[in-house]
């Protein structure tokens, strides 16, 4: 018996069969192979289920580090945290060209739900594969790339893990650089009037609006030739761990023990917000400590819908019967041709809504669920939403393209779950799996 395994938002738990732990490609294809119903995982920082191992759960993280560097294209064992990559590439003079809000997930994990940061003119970290390695159900050892397999890498990138085991990522890097980080306190109408235009001359753009405000803090990072100027050590333990998750973490608790207070405290954050102005290394920009837990659904929306799904999430808070203690993230992201990509086919607004763990959240994420499918909305993988095969197929033109392949590649379900069955359908490819 495998030991009980709980996500980091404690929204998911498995009781696997039994745990595995590849140290070799060898051992990797023997525990695929050996195994009825098997399933890889990562960090477990998916707030979804799908991650969750039913029969033999296959965690990486005795397959770390990097195998080969060429140029710029590094090729990485797949249980490699990103923490772990950054502190690698750091050292070759190399670095990720675009990153999320954390780096606690591995690359596999991050790469298999469409992870993203922000940027108008970049992708989600999957557009940064350049080619992979997967063990099929079989227990074989496979590559794709453009060129080689090009339909398995089509799907492979962005594969929610029902392909195969991704043994190896080879990811096309930048030379490392230095981010301009500017964070300031703003109003909801103004970014949103500016916002195309922000997005177009910055490298990066995000904003977090206290949703019973109409205050907003912006995050604008651009990349600069002018060395380093970090916080001092002192002011980022200050900044990060006192007031991001010190002090935020007591107001959630006491939005959590007394909720009558959750509106007044969201609007009073949001007037506290002050001007951050630093330069560092892109991943310590990029990058923070998330210690305050809590679930989150996110919605990548047509960007030209971002203002109306906004308007509309604003009267749907305003009707709520309870408060929302934690800020609205907006981010942009660049159309992609990965075929389970958030992005996919189209410039992109991720919007992200969140709620302190324990609070009510069910009705808050319903509604914005609702609002974002009314312009083709589709949420992240790895972030909470009820949609099924049926609806999902609607809002991807390569859908059923992914199912063939997963069809080819696993006819008979080893590598599937409950989450898989719901948003993929039959492991077989056939009916429409709604
Ligand atoms: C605090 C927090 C902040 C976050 N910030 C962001 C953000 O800024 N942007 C964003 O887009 N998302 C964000 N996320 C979501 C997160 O990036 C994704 O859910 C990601 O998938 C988690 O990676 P993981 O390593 O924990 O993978 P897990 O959650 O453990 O697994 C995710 C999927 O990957 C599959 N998988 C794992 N390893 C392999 C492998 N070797 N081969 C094939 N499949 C594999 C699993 O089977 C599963 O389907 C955040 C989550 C949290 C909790």
């Amino acid at each position: 018996m495998g030991t009980p395994w709980t996500n980091w938002a404690r929204t998911a738990t498995a009781n696997p069969h039994r745990v595995e732990h590849p140290a070799s490609i060898d051992e990797l294809a023997t525990a695929v192979a050996g195994a009825s119903l098997v399933r890889p995982r990562g960090s477990g920082h998916s707030f979804t289920d799908i991650a969750v191992a039913p029969g033999v759960a296959i965690d990486l993280d005795a397959w770390t580090g990097i195998v080969e560097v060429s140029g710029d294209l590094v090729t990485v064992r797949s249980g490699t945290t990103l923490h772990q990559l950054n502190a690698l590439l750091d050292v070759l003079g190399l670095a990720m060209a675009n990153l999320g809000d954390i780096d606690a997930q591995t690359v596999a994990g991050a790469i298999s739900t469409g992870t993203h940061g922000t940027g108008a003119k970049l992708g989600g970290l999957a557009t940064q594969v350049v080619a992979l390695e997967l063990v099929l159900a079989d227990g074989s050892l496979v590559r794709c790339s453009a060129s080689e397999r090009p339909d398995l890498f089509g799907a492979a990138r962005i594969g929610l893990g029902a392909l195969g085991v991704i043994s190896t990522v080879t990811l096309r890097c930048v030379p490392a650089f230095v981010l301009h980080a500017r964070e300031f306190p703003g109003r909801l109408d103004a970014v949103l009037d500016e916002f195309d235009h922000l997005t177009a001359v910055e490298d990066h753009v995000e904003f977090h609006w206290f949703p019973h405000s109409d205050r907003v803090i912006v995050k604008r990072n651009n990349r600069v030739d002018e060395p380093a100027a970090p916080l001092s050590a002192l002011r980022r333990f200050y900044e990060y761990e006192v007031m991001e998750n010190g002090a935020f973490g007591l107001v959630c608790k006491l939005a959590r023990a007394v909720p009558s207070t959750t509106r007044t405290l969201n609007r009073v954050c949001g007037a506290l917000v002050s001007e951050r102005v630093y330069r560092d290394v892109s991943h310590r920009v990029f990058v923070t400590p998330r210690r305050v837990r809590f679930v989150e659904t996110e919605y990548a929306v047509p960007r030209a819908a971002l203002h109306d799904v906004l308007r509309e999430l604003r009267a749907a808070v305003a009707r709520l019967d309870h408060g929302v203690i934690v800020p609205v993230e907006v981010r942009v992201a660049q159309g992609d041709d990965i075929w389970l990509s958030t992005a996919h086919g189209r410039d992109t607004a991720y919007i992200a809504v969140h709620q302190y763990l324990g609070m009510p959240y069910r009705r808050y994420f319903d509604a914005f669920e609702q609002i974002a499918g009314a312009v083709g909305g589709r949420p992240h993988w790895g972030k909470l939403h009820s949609l099924t095969a049926g609806a999902l197929r609607d809002r991807y033109p390569r859908f059923d393209d992914f199912r063939r392949v997963r069809a080819d590649a696993d006819p008979g379900g080893k590598f599937t779950n409950p989450y898989l069955d719901r948003v993929l359908g039959d492991p077989s490819g056939t009916g429409d799996g709604a």
